[in-house]
């Protein structure tokens, strides 16, 4: 996954600031100025990369006009806990299992067969929502055994005989705010999206939950960016 950001970013060379975190951005006549915890950038217009929710958390200056700013905060963060679980053999397979298992009980928990065809048998695991939100509290330990409980169950006992587990909360993190991906959870906020994509220019905004194609993808982050790097281009160089 961290290639596909490598890959779009080479031509960038050294251009690329990595590890400067934006905290204000002031609007100017005729540009703006990022500031960063390590100094400041100036800039014709900003392209905001990053999920509505954690856009809200920047400080602008001054700030976005009313209609923009109630658009950024209408959407809540994703929770996922994800897992993966490494073993020494695919024992699901000698058995007719695909290894993809939904439970009702409990709901937002779910398991699928992610090993390479050539070796590296492995489940991923993932745990969403409200149910996230529980098990996190539950700490590393407690939360392996739940997990390796319902796959033993589902799978049978060879599920407790792993040789790796590992975990990534993704709840509240701290760049992303949460995963997959924000949501918007003020219904009347009909014009949410339209009102992020007209920006305040020249700040415009940029995010997966944006795209018109695959929202809440990798690929809907990439399209999403696309479009606006378009209209950024055509405002440099009008027809
Ligand atoms: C557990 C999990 C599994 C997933 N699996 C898949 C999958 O299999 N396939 C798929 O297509 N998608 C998957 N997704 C979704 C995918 O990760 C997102 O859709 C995608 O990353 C969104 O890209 P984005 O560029 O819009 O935002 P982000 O990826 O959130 O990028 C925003 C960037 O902004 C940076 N940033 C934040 N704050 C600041 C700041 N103040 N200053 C400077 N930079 C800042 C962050 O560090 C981050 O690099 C998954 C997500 C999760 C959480």
């Amino acid at each position: 996954m961290a290639r596909s950001p490598e890959h779009l970013a080479e031509d960038l060379g050294d251009r690329l600031r990595l590890n400067t975190p934006v905290r204000t951005i002031e609007r100017r006549l005729g540009g703006i100025r990022l500031a960063s915890t390590t100094g400041s950038i100036t800039a014709r217009m900003a392209l905001i990369a990053m999920p509505p929710m954690m856009a809200s958390k920047l400080d602008f200056a001054p700030a976005l006009p009313v209609a923009l700013e109630k658009a950024l905060g209408v959407w809540q963060s994703g929770a996922v806990i994800k897992m993966q679980v490494r073993y020494p053999t695919a024992f699901w397979r000698a058995k007719g299992l695909s290894g993809m298992v939904m439970w009702r009980d409990p709901p937002a928990l779910f398991a699928c067969d992610v090993s390479k065809d050539g070796g590296h048998p492995a489940l991923v695991v993932f745990v969403g929502g409200p149910l996230a939100l529980r098990w996190r509290e539950l700490g590393d330990a407690a939360l392996r055994a739940e997990v390796t409980a319902r796959l033993k169950e589902a799978l049978g006992t060879d599920a407790g005989s792993f040789t790796d587990f590992s975990c990534r909360d993704w709840t509240d993190d701290r760049w992303s705010g949460g995963g997959y991906s924000d949501l918007i959870i003020d219904t009347s906020a009909t014009d949410a999206e339209q009102t992020i994509l007209a920006g305040a220019p020249p700040v415009y905004f940029a995010s997966s939950e944006l795209s018109p194609s695959f929202p809440g993808y990798v690929e809907g982050a990439i399209v999403a960016g696309r479009i606006a790097a378009q209209k950024i281009l055509s405002e440099f160089n009008p027809q």
